[in-house]
């Protein structure tokens, strides 16, 4: 019998479960297919992160002494026919995919002539069995109770079966606007090296559609780069992580965020190194519990959440379309054009990184598409293609359940709509736009208010039975009929219109 290994773009960890299975060193193969970067347009430098970290990954199995074969090829199923052929495997071995799509492929290949094992994944501290387990015995799926028992299963900032400082979290001391100037940390990023080159000058010769900028590429593509980002995320930002987590400032892209996900997402990082590491350095610098727990909260609860809910909930999942939205997403998505200067400051960014932040993500890019009335599957599908952390399993969860609320409340307790009041108390966005976030009717009006209103007026009948939606639907119970009328009026025209 002999076996082979298959390794995907986001399994890049030495001791993977696939690799992990087999006694010797077996043979591997890794592909990067141009037919797959088809099924959706795709932002450049996600493409070079993923096929460069690979190309490097494959450099550090044949240092380990793996024969590895590295095709680049149209599809999967080719090359690993020639393949399994050429080396005579009897078994391939494929670590489960994080992606249902993904493993559904696999288990439709009928060409190779020989078994398929799919070996369980062990990317994230949850597995689907044990997350499975635990939903089954919940009325409410509840980060925050699936938070907890992480803590305390994990055992991180625990004093027995107590949380470190006597409280679970400390969102409150969290969610500072930014006032005044702030002393935000320098970004790291690195230089491409060859190999990532070469990888930029193949991506920059496709001719099929792919969305923002190739140059400059700044992203790690090694583990031992990951590793130094998260080092210098620990010295640098995490002893101030909490306070400012929430805010935006414009120019300032990354905050004191660890821009850990495209690392975490492909493997070349884990989940508990990160947790530990954070862990580690609270205990040795008496580092303020606010901030620790801000971000071990986001890797052990929110990211390990969204991986077994999007395993657990039903096929149907990304179809939900609660609110029945269906309007299409607007052209300036793709180009950042919009005279709306939050969403402007976003998307330009977004073209020129790939990343930004968790609350220009939930309360500018999908809080607008949600009270605009934007198609769920359009904006899903254009998160996928413009973010270089993207990837099915962390994208349905977070853009069909967290941001546009299309699930109907499966994992969050209220839709995340709000109006330019949100925008203009955690940004300086509004001081630079041409649009007036105090008024909510008229030719200056910021878009995110009357579309606010408008969405609350659309829906009351479904929102009236989301318990912390009441105070704000009294609001629109005292606003006159006159003034609603010219809010709905606004909201459509604006769509008719296509304004930006
Ligand atoms: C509409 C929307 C789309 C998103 N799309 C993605 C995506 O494509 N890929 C992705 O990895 N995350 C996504 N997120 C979650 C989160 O915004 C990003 O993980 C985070 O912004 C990545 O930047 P960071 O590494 O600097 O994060 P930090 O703010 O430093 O947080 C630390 C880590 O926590 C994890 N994390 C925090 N929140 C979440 C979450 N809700 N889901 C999963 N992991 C989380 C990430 O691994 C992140 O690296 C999305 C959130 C929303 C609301
Ligand atoms: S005024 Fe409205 S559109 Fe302009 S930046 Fe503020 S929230 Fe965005």
């Amino acid at each position: 019998m002999t076996i082979g290994v298959w390794i995907l773009g986001d399994q890049l960890w030495i001791e993977q479960a696939a690799l992990q299975s087999c006694q010797d060193k077996v043979p591997v193969i890794m592909i990067e297919s141009l037919h797959h970067v088809q099924e959706r347009p795709y932002h450049r430098q996600k493409l070079v992160l993923v096929w460069s970290a690979m190309r490097h990954f494959a450099e550090e199995l044949r240092e380990f002494g793996y024969p590895v074969t590295y095709k680049l090829a149209e599809d999967f199923e080719t090359p690993l026919q020639e393949w399994v052929k050429e080396n005579q495997i009897t078994e391939l071995r494929v670590m489960t995919p994080n992606d249902k799509p993904f493993t559904q492929m696999i288990e439709k290949f009928a060409s190779l002539h020989c078994k398929i094992t799919l070996i369980p994944n062990n990317h994230f501290l949850w597995s689907v069995e044990e997350f499975t387990t635990w939903a089954k015995r919940r009325k409410r799926l509840i980060m925050e109770d699936f938070y907890r028992e992480g803590r305390r299963r994990f055992q991180i900032l625990m004093e027995g079966d107590k949380p470190v400082g006597g409280q679970w979290n400390f969102d409150k001391q969290n969610r500072q606007p930014p006032k005044g100037k702030l002393n935000t940390p320098s970004t790291k990023w690195f230089e491409p090296d060859e190999i990532t080159q070469d990888v930029i000058v193949h991506v920059k010769s496709l001719s099929f559609p792919l969305y923002g900028d190739v140059e400059p590429f700044r992203w790690g593509v090694t583990r031992s780069q990951a590793l130094q980002i998260l080092d210098w995320f620990i010295k640098n930002r995490l002893p101030e992580f909490g306070p400012y987590q929430d805010a935006m400032v414009t120019g300032e892209e990354t905050m004191w965020h660890s821009m850990l996900s495209p690392y975490l997402n492909i493997g070349l990082l884990q989940p508990l190194e990160v947790i530990q590491a954070a862990e580690k350095a609270y205990h040795q610098n008496q580092l303020s519990l606010n901030s620790i727990e801000g971000f071990i909260r986001q890797v052990m609860g929110w990211r390990e959440y969204m991986h077994g809910i999007y395993h657990f909930v039903s096929a149907d999942y990304p179809e939900k379309n609660w609110f029945n939205h269906t309007q299409p997403l607007p052209e300036f998505f793709w180009t950042g054009e919009t005279k709306m200067n939050c969403l402007h400051q976003v998307l330009t960014q977004l073209l020129r990184t790939g990343y930004a932040h968790h609350i220009q993500r939930l309360m500018v890019l999908s809080n607008f598409a949600l009270i605009a009335g934007l198609s769920p599957q359009a904006v899903e599908n254009w998160f996928h293609a413009m973010f270089i952390d993207a990837y099915d399993w962390v994208m349905q969860t977070n853009v069909i359940g967290m941001g546009l609320f299309a699930d109907g409340g499966i994992l969050a307790s209220k839709p995340y709509a709000a109006s330019g009041n949100y925008v203009n108390k955690m940004s300086d966005y509004c001081k630079g736009c041409v649009y007036n976030p105090k008024e909510r009717v008229g030719k200056n009006a910021c878009p995110f208010n009357f579309f606010y209103w408008d969405f609350l007026d659309r829906h009351r009948s479904q929102l009236q039975f989301q318990g912390r939606m009441s105070f704000i639907l009294g609001h629109l119970e005292r606003m006159s009929q006159e003034e609603l009328e010219i809010i709905r009026q606004q909201a459509r025209d604006w769509h008719v219109q296509r304004l930006g």
